[in-house]
């Protein structure tokens, strides 16, 4: 049932963060050589520890899309992140476009990252999230691979308009996709629709270059209007404004550097606005079984 707009929400949502350094983001694939990044300073941790002390001091309990070299190379990132109470999920492992892979690399990539996380904290991982939500409809195999690698949810398949991905007419709320191999969980990062277009309203370049109010109402209105929990997402580069810069153009410049001095302070205030806890814990039951079936018209491709 939907509360009256007077009242506030009780709907506990999902914060999700996708720990990479600064340098692994998609807007410098051709800029910085991966060859590189082993040169380059790394900040992931101490951006991730501070992040792990921000939701720490509200309480919050998430889950951490963690890509698997970041692990390799800092194994005490991870036990620290899963030590806090938090939810470890995989990014895989190399930050490589989903349809830039074959699926036979993409499976490579996917199970060295779930073993990776699983041998580092202990916890069972059974989440992923692609890099630049690259499942779009040319790679749809990638969901057999997933659920083949024992991955049971993926929050990879972004319901909007994009340059580099999306699949604007899939659901905007988690549900079942049905796959040869099996089912799985889609848990789609947020949006809220205005007129015939859903608007993204959950986090990472939307969080910093939008008003923080276009959040807020992003949030409460998916909360109260259709008393549904949102799905946020952040990167720890994203509280860190003194990161070295990187050559890029205009638009990757934007995109990524701007208001990077602002995104604590609010992050801080959503925390403080909204209830907040782990992917797993919002999903209906962590069973593919307990979501509604027939959704199949959300995907109405088959690659
Ligand atoms: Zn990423």
């Amino acid at each position: 049932m939907t509360p009256p707009a007077s009242q506030p929400t009780r709907i506990v949502n999902a914060m999700t963060i996708d720990v990479e350094d600064y340098f692994h983001v998609s807007v410098f694939d051709g800029i910085v050589p991966r060859s590189a990044w082993a040169t380059l300073e790394s900040r992931v941790c101490q951006n991730t520890d501070r992040l792990l002390e921000i939701l720490g001091e509200h309480g919050v309990r998430g889950t951490f899309f963690v890509l698997g070299c970041v692990a390799d190379r800092f194994p005490e990132l991870a036990r620290r992140i899963s030590g806090a109470g938090h939810e470890i999920a995989s990014h895989g492992y190399g930050h490589r476009l989903v349809y830039d892979q074959t699926p036979e690399a993409f499976r490579q990539d996917v199970r060295r990252a779930k073993r990776l996380l699983e041998d580092s904290t202990g916890q069972a991982v059974v989440g992923y999230r692609a890099p630049s939500y690259s499942i779009v409809p040319r790679s749809l195999w990638a969901l057999d691979v997933l659920i083949e690698e024992g991955y049971t949810y993926d929050a990879s398949i972004f319901p909007i308009r994009h340059d580099r991905y999306g699949i604007p007419v899939s659901a905007r709320h988690p549900y079942v996709i049905e796959r040869k191999a099996g089912r799985l969980v889609e848990a789609p990062a947020s949006t809220t629709q205005v007129g015939a277009s859903n608007l993204p309203i959950a986090g990472g370049g939307y969080f910093r270059l939008l008003p923080y109010a276009w959040t807020r109402w992003g949030i409460s209105r998916v909360n109260r209007s259709e008393g549904r929990p949102v799905i946020f997402y952040l990167h720890p580069w994203e509280i860190d404004p003194t990161q070295p810069r990187l050559p890029v153009g205009l638009v990757g410049r934007v995109r990524h550097y701007r208001n990077l001095d602002q995104t604590e302070t609010r992050l801080r205030q959503l925390l403080a606005d909204f209830s907040w806890g782990s992917l797993r814990s919002v999903l209906p039951a962590f069973d593919a079984t307990a979501l509604p079936h027939g959704v199949s018209v959300a995907l109405p491709y088959q690659w």
